[in-house]
């Protein structure tokens, strides 16, 4: 894989917890945060959180803490969130609206720029002020527009083929909701994102 040599996806899920709380902190005007404080907002223990931010050569103050917006900027860069990512969504059903009408993406720098779904009903339909495009047109479209990340929201029997065209289009990074495994090149990296399982596991912690 391209990227094997990059940050582990644990340490990677901590830092976007701790992204989003120093965001937060930072739109409040707090200026100072200890490990205990970043504890208490994200359920990461305060010595994983030193750990992690030492290996980034971040030390906080004794007595004071770690400078907000500078371990804000830190993390931002480290996770890239600090600069433009054009992305394209796939399949405007119920999910994909959902997802392109949430305005929290552009937060980390995420901004929708094509949509594509294969109901000729929907092409041409605005959604978020951008145009439906047929799925006819994916790879040629997203060449053009040198978007190379998607957010997969077809039903699991079309997800592959999206795949694939998405792949031809030059995409690299897809974040996939259709509820199946994705074949994609060496290259290419795909996050699942299942809301089922996290139901079943909570599910084993109900009480009768
Ligand atoms: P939906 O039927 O409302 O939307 C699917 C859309 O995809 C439709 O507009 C359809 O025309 C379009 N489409 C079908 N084939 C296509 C293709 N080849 N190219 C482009 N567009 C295509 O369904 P939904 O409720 O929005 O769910 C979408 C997907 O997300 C499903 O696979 C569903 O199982 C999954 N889902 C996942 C989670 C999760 O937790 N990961 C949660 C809800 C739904």
């Amino acid at each position: 894989m391209a990227n094997q040599n990059r940050i582990p996806i644990p340490t990677l899920t901590r830092f976007a917890n701790l992204y989003r709380v120093l965001q937060e902190a930072e739109a409040e005007g707090v200026e100072h945060l200890n490990s205990a404080q970043l504890e208490a907002l994200t359920s990461i223990s305060a010595s994983q959180i030193r750990k992690d931010l030492s290996m980034l050569g971040e030390m906080g103050r004794p007595g004071v803490g770690y400078k907000v917006n500078l371990l804000k900027k830190r993390i931002g860069s480290i996770l890239r969130v600090d600069r433009g990512h054009p992305y394209a969504l796939v399949g405007a059903g119920q999910l994909g609206r959902a997802i392109a009408n949430y305005p929290g993406f552009e937060d980390y720098g995420f901004k929708l720029k094509a949509i594509f779904d294969s109901d000729r009903e929907k092409v041409g339909q605005i959604v978020q002020g951008i145009p439906i495009e047929s799925n006819e047109d994916m790879p040629s479209s997203l060449l053009q527009k040198s978007i190379r990340i998607a957010v997969l929201t077809v039903p699991r029997n079309a997800a592959q083929d999206a795949t694939d065209q998405l792949v031809a289009g030059g995409v690299r990074w897809i974040l996939n909701f259709a509820p199946t495994h994705l074949k994609v090149p060496d290259n290419c990296i795909v996050r699942d994102v299942f809301l089922t399982p996290e139901f079943a596991i909570l599910g084993h912690f109900t009480e009768d």
